[in-house]
C-alpha cells in the first residue's frame, strides 16, 4: 500500500505558512514505514527542532482504479478515518528553499499517524461536511471541516488517479487545517473525528 498526501487544500493553513494558492491539488507520498498505529507514542527524531502536527482527514481506497472520473469517484472509498501528518518544518523549509523534494521533511518513520478506527460514509452525520479535530494537553490547537476544503475527495482521486494508479488499501491523507505548530515531549495529543475521538498518544 502507498500513502498519498495532499499540501496546501486549506485556504487558511495557506496563509498561516505564506504558500501560494494551488491551481490543482499538491501531491506527495509517504512509504509505508511511515505509518505509526495504536496510538503508539511518537518520538521525534533527534535530526529535527520543529516536528509540526498537520491533522487530517485519511480516506482509505476500497478497490483498484486508474483516471477515475469524477461521476465516480464516490465509489473508491467508503471509510474516513483520522491521522497526523507529522512535518520536519525546519528540514521542509530548507528543501523547499532549494526547490527540493520534500521527503525527509515527510516521509520519515512514524512520520503517518493512522487511527484504528475508521468511520463509514454512512455513519456520518453529514459526508459533505465533516467536523474534526486536535487537542494537546488539553487545548485545542486546530479545527477543521472538509466542507472548508478547496479539492474535495473526490477532486483528489481524479486527479491522483490520473498520475498514479490506485490501489485496494491505499490512504489520502487530504490536508490540514489551519493551527499547525512543533510538538514537544510530554505532549499529549487527541484527535476527534464529529466527536469520536480516534487518536490519543503521547510525544516522547
Ligand atoms: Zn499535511
Amino acid at each position: 500500500m502507498k500513502i498519498v498526501c495532499i499540501g496546501r487544500n486549506y485556504v487558511a493553513h495557506i496563509q498561516e505558512l505564506h504558500n501560494e494558492m494551488p491551481e490543482e491539488p499538491v501531491v506527495f507520498m509517504k512509504p509505508d514505514s511511515a505509518l505509526l498505529r495504536n496510538n503508539d507514542p511518537f518520538y521525534i527524531p533527534n535530526w529535527t527542532n520543529d516536528v509540526h502536527h498537520e491533522i487530517e482527514l485519511v480516506i482509505k481506497i476500497n478497490r483498484l482504479g486508474k483516471n477515475i472520473e469524477k461521476q465516480f469517484a464516490h465509489r473508491y472509498f467508503d471509510e474516513i478515518g483520522l491521522g497526523i501528518d507529522f512535518t520536519a518544518r525546519d528540514i521542509q523549509n530548507k528543501l523547499k528553499a532549494k526547490g527540493l523534494p520534500w521527503e525527509k521533511a515527510k516521509a520519515f518513520d512514524k512520520a503517518a499517524v493512522l487511527s484504528n478506527i475508521f468511520i463509514a460514509k454512512s455513519d456520518l452525520e453529514n459526508p459533505k461536511a465533516i467536523p474534526f479535530k486536535l487537542d494537546i494537553n488539553g487545548v485545542r490547537v486546530q479545527t477543521g471541516n472538509s466542507e472548508l476544503m478547496m479539492f474535495d475527495f473526490e477532486d483528489i482521486i481524479t486527479h491522483v488517479s490520473k498520475y498514479v494508479t490506485l490501489k485496494m488499501g491505499d490512504l489520502i491523507y487530504t490536508g490540514t487545517p489551519a493551527g499547525v505548530g512543533a510538538v514537544k515531549i510530554g505532549d499529549h495529543l487527541e484527535g476527534y473525528l464529529e466527536d469520536k475521538k480516534l487518536l490519543d498518544f503521547m510525544i516522547k
